[in-house]
């Protein structure tokens, strides 16, 4: 396994085979700095440093986000996966904006002398504002990419937008330098997904969803049917082959008509965000969803997050994929919460929630215990440390155990078991 080095200054090192990585701390030329994923901070500084390139890709998508961080490998060599993972993107935000809400009202409507003030957060009236929901969806892959930075000196962002950008259909002007290389007919591909996602995978004749699907057009094309979005819609092989030479009227559907495009413009606002705050990084390249696809078809990868995030990276290169998998979690910053649902007696601010022991411990803290090495999940009520292990729930008193390493804004959990998959930061 490889171990993230970090120069004297703090700048990003390529890492190295664990052997030297122990040797290193031995000899007392490097201290630990970070135990998952593990890395270590040079004792000297390293004028000059040898570095390779390093791609960062990202899968953007509704609930997960896969993230991959893969060593380029040059003159033929093949690439080499350094960490990957997904990341679980938050979905409380908006319960909690209205909360906010609830309480804030309940507060002012008992100023009673208090001329009636509206329509006065700043954030409301700001030009390119982003409601709060894929804001944080957008900072928190973000976040993730920053800490990356701290391990790995990334040369490039490969970054795949969730769905295709509809406004790509007026300009159909397309980034990236692969696509054009690709050896399939890229515009029929792209136009391809682009009904699929519009009529959501389902047959349009007859409503069945999980079967082969294709896109059919209304009139055919030997009959003079055009390629336009009106005149596609997706079909089951089945439908489509009984269909044959006919139009949808003639086949018994007058009413079926491709329907025209819907596109949430926050999304948009949120991607172009996103777009500018990695670019402060790296130089961002934004790929369309076909093309992940392809290449991850291409190396023989299943379909999830992750995966794709590598195929991105890859492009059809051969690689080695020998890191562990870990689950992201962000944990949430919780500065800027003055007011609480419930007061304390005396005026007495305090934290909200057992998530801190009076130990210090908190919530996602890996801690060593009597029956081995594990995550808080919960702190109980009666001070004791819960956690699991071999898939048993079991708590200890803070007493008997040591902290390895308190958790952090941005938590990488190695999925070994199924034990750490509990650990839940919100
Ligand atoms: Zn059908």
């Amino acid at each position: 396994m490889k171990v993230f080095v970090r120069n004297k200054d703090g700048s990003p090192l390529m890492p190295c085979e664990s052997v030297i990585a122990r040797l290193l701390l031995k000899q007392g030329k490097a201290k630990v700095y970070r135990r998952t994923p593990f890395a270590i901070q040079l004792n000297y500084q390293i004028e000059d440093p040898y570095l390779q390139a390093v791609e960062v890709g990202i899968d953007d998508g509704f609930e997960k986000v896969g993230i991959s961080a893969v060593r380029k490998g040059t003159q033929g060599h093949s690439d080499e996966v350094l960490i990957k993972g997904e990341l679980l993107l938050r979905n409380d935000v908006k319960n909690k904006k209205e909360l906010q809400r609830v309480l804030r009202r309940n507060r002012r409507s008992k100023l009673r002398y208090r001329k009636p003030r509206y329509h006065n957060r700043g954030s409301a009236k700001r030009n390119g504002r982003l409601p709060p929901t894929p804001r944080t969806k957008k900072e928190q892959i973000w976040r993730v990419v920053n800490t990356i930075a701290k391990y790995l000196p990334i040369s490039k962002i490969v970054y795949e937008e969730a769905n295709f950008d509809i406004r790509k259909i007026q300009n159909p002007h397309i980034e990236g330098e692969e696509y054009q290389k690709s050896p399939i007919d890229c515009e029929w591909e792209d136009k391809k997904h682009k009904v699929l996602w519009r009529d959501r995978y389902t047959c349009q004749y007859c409503g069945e969803k999980h079967k082969k699907m294709t896109v059919d057009h209304i009139i055919p094309k030997s009959r003079g049917g055009s390629d336009a979005f009106e005149n596609l819609v997706v079909a089951c092989w089945n439908c489509n082959d009984d269909k044959g030479n006919r139009t949808a009227e003639e086949f018994g559907y007058p009413d079926i008509k491709g329907k025209m495009f819907k596109y949430p413009a926050h999304l948009h606002i949120g991607k172009a965000w996103l777009k500018e705050r990695l670019s402060e990084i790296a130089p961002v390249v934004v790929i369309a969803g076909w093309e992940t696809k392809h290449w991850r078809k291409t190396v023989r990868l299943e379909k999830t997050h992750c995966n794709d995030a590598i195929a991105m990276v890859c492009r059809g290169n051969n690689f080695v994929n020998e890191c562990p998998l870990y689950q992201i979690q962000t944990r949430r910053r919780n500065i800027r919460q003055l007011h609480l649902a419930n007061f304390q007696k005396g005026h007495v601010r305090r934290s909200y929630g057992r998530n801190k022991s009076k130990h210090g411990f908190r919530r996602g803290d890996l801690i060593r215990t009597k029956r081995g090495v594990a995550y808080i999940n919960a702190i109980r009520k009666n001070g004791y440390l819960q956690y699991d292990i071999d898939g048993k729930r079991t708590a200890a008193s803070p007493k008997n155990v040591q902290l390895i390493e308190s958790v952090k804004p941005v938590s990488f959990f190695a999925i070994l078991s199924p034990i750490n998959e509990g650990v839940s930061l919100r």
